[in-house]
């Protein structure tokens, strides 16, 4: 039956509501269909039936206070603790199938909530709290909210810039977010549970917090809609990257929407549809379509060759955080892995991973590569992370060293507890037998540490080709990261002991600007384009052509279109980034000529700050639009 669109649209009385309805009088239903308005994030639009999420109730305060016993409700607290970081863990794990603003923005806040976990005033709190005769709960609510109220005052809203009081109450909802967290993993309450939820639903929910959002599956979530949250926090920020269209801050949406109800959600319009009428549902498929048909055109860059409009090759690979993202690669017509971080396995896991584990993810990833190159480099844990098995093996420094970052990092670790090294490295050696694959070292800053472990590699691999395992004919080429100013500055001393270099510049960045690359205070200095971090790039590609050396880049920049002709006219013919951000690289690659690039490129080392690069760069992206 064709319905015609002829319905009356009205403004229902609760206009607070935002909704409006539009009767269809010729449907034999007479179904109604009703518009409820919040706030856009973008991403399209989705059509699928509702699936209503009511959150369990807040565990109960009162419920423990007559458990008294202070020794064990500080333990309780401190299991919570350890919980939580494992948890954040988990999704700091996720963030890598995010773009890289947002992978910014959120391992930010995922940054914030561990510091807090950490021995911070608030965990002092909690434990003197305790110490007071409060059980564990009572003490986390009550210091948490201490806290909260502390940074924001309930008078304060009206307080304060308008900037300064944003800050000051997203700083409070951390501090609460915090404390939920721990409630709940006090108390066992489950968080969100999606458990039941047919693939291709909508999502309704009172509130969506971004730790939640990050572990959706974009493939089973058609899109989400929340009454609370706004465009610009980080609940949305995370929905946006992960491609999921959504509508926020949709008031009186659990009232509105029955469970199984078909629902369109506009994220571009920042409005949804529930029991949507025919003309309502023939526009949005339409948008449905249109929108997958450009994220196809993106997609076809994936079979187009990685060369410069001038012929030459530039190899692009892709940065794997997670094996999850492997299909994302897939997608990417990505060459390869050109950086594996195996942080996850230690992250993620309560004991630590054996030989046989390791080398059969390994294997399975060198396999799926084919002939394309999986670089896998060995664990670069330094204490920022926090890791259950590091922590149980007694490995961990979290917490003892006043600054992770400069301490036991990456090589210097596995150096000072070389059985964690040799695993790594007999897994490593046993997988390449399954196909090409590379070794790098993290966090190197003196030849020394390439030396001592390549020591290791090779007795590793006498061991295993004595034992009669099989094993790649010639050892794989063994590389160092460079992500430090000495590193760097030493590039030539230290290309002359590696098989290939890595330039990191997430790393680099921090070192050489002394920048904290996860702290949203420090996010204004944090810049891979100040002229510092440039040329030491540019004398590290040098000194690595000068030895014959292979040299890739596989920091964040990598991954910025901007940047791309930039970086080859530095001489950088290998470069490897988040995996959705290949096909965009690939459309300003093939789009330049290498001449170009070298001009690109002796202009901006010539240029003193990074302003004045930035404008350099925005006038070759015109030029090249133009
Ligand atoms: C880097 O530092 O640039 C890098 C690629 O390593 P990670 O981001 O894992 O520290
Ligand atoms: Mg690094």
């Amino acid at each position: 039956m064709k319905h015609s669109k002829q319905g009356t649209e009205r403004a229902t009385a609760d206009s607070g509501r935002r909704a409006h309805t539009k009767e269809r009088p010729h449907s034999l239903e007479t179904r109604t269909e009703q518009v409820l308005t919040g706030e856009s994030i973008g991403v399209g639009v989705a059509i699928g039936p509702a699936f209503v999420v009511r959150e369990d109730p807040a565990p109960d305060l009162r419920e423990r206070l007559s458990s008294l016993d202070r020794d064990e409700e500080e333990g309780r607290f401190r299991d919570a603790v350890i919980r939580s970081i494992s948890q954040l863990g988990k999704l700091q794990a996720r963030l890598a199938l995010l773009p890289e603003d947002s992978q910014f923005e959120i391992g930010s806040l995922l940054d914030v909530y561990r510091r807090m976990l950490g021995p911070s005033r608030l965990q002092r709190g909690v434990i003197r709290r305790i110490a007071e005769g409060l059980s564990a709960e009572v003490a986390v609510f009550e210091e948490t909210e201490a806290l909260a109220q502390a940074s924001h005052p309930p008078q304060g809203a009206r307080a304060g810039s308008g900037e300064d009081a944003a800050a000051a109450r997203r700083r409070a909802d951390e501090f609460r977010e915090i404390g939920r967290r721990l409630l709940r993993n006090l108390t066992r309450t489950p968080f969100l549970t999606l458990r039941g939820m047919p693939d291709g639903a909508i999502l309704v929910t009172e509130s969506l917090r971004p730790s939640d959002a990050a572990l959706i599956d974009p493939s089973r979530v058609a899109a989400v809609v929340s009454e609370e949250g706004g465009a610009t926090g980080h609940t949305a920020i995370m929905l946006r990257a992960l491609g999921i269209p959504a509508v926020l801050a949709v008031a009186g949406a659990l009232d509105a929407v029955a469970g199984g109800a078909q629902v369109v959600v506009d994220g571009d319009r920042g409005r949804i549809v529930v029991d949507p009428a025919h003309d309502t549902l023939v526009e949005a498929r339409g948008a449905v379509a249109t929108y997958a048909q450009d994220r196809q055109k993106l997609g076809r860059m994936r079979r187009l060759s990685s060369k410069l409009a001038s012929g030459e090759k530039v190899l692009l690979q892709a940065n794997l955080e997670l094996p999850a993202e492997l299909p994302l690669i897939a997608q990417s017509g990505a060459a390869g892995i050109g950086l594996l971080r195996t942080e996850f396995l230690f992250i993620n896991s309560e004991e630590l991973p054996d030989e046989t584990t390791q080398f059969e993810l390994y294997a399975s990833l060198v396999e799926a590569m084919g002939a394309d190159t999986t670089t896998i480099r060995v664990l670069d844990w330094g204490g920022e992370k926090p890791s259950e098995a590091l922590e149980r093996a007694g490995l961990s420094t979290l917490g003892e060293t006043p600054n992770p970052a400069l301490g036991l990092r990456g090589i210097r670790l596995l150096l000072k507890h070389p059985a964690l090294l040799e695993t790594q490295l007999a897994a490593i050696l046993r997988a390449s037998a399954v196909g090409p694959l590379q070794v790098l070292l993290p966090m190197v800053t003196v030849a020394e540490e390439i030396t001592a472990a390549r020591d290791i590699y090779e007795r590793v691999a006498r061991r295993l080709r004595r034992k009669g395992v099989a094993l790649a004919e010639t050892l794989p080429p063994f590389g160092a990261m460079i992500e430090t100013p000495a590193a760097a500055l030493t590039a030539g001393v230290l290309a002359h002991h590696a098989d290939f270099l890595a330039i990191g510049t997430n790393d680099l960045t921090m070192y050489a600007l002394a920048a904290d690359r996860a702290s949203a205070d420090a996010a204004s200095l944090y810049d891979a384009r100040h002229p510092a971090v440039l040329r030491m790039i540019a004398d590290v590609v040098n000194a690595a052509l000068q030895h014959r050396t292979p040299v890739s880049l596989c920091g964040e920049i990598a991954g910025d279109p901007a940047l791309a002709p930039l970086l080859v006219g530095l001489g950088l013919r290998s470069l490897s980034m988040t995996a959705s951000a290949v096909p965009r690289v690939k459309q300003v690659i093939r789009s330049v000529r290498y001449e170009e690039c070298v001009r690109l490129g002796r202009r901006v080392l010539a240029e003193t700050d990074s302003r004045a690069i930035m404008k350099v760069l925005q006038e070759f992206g015109n030029a090249e639009v133009g």
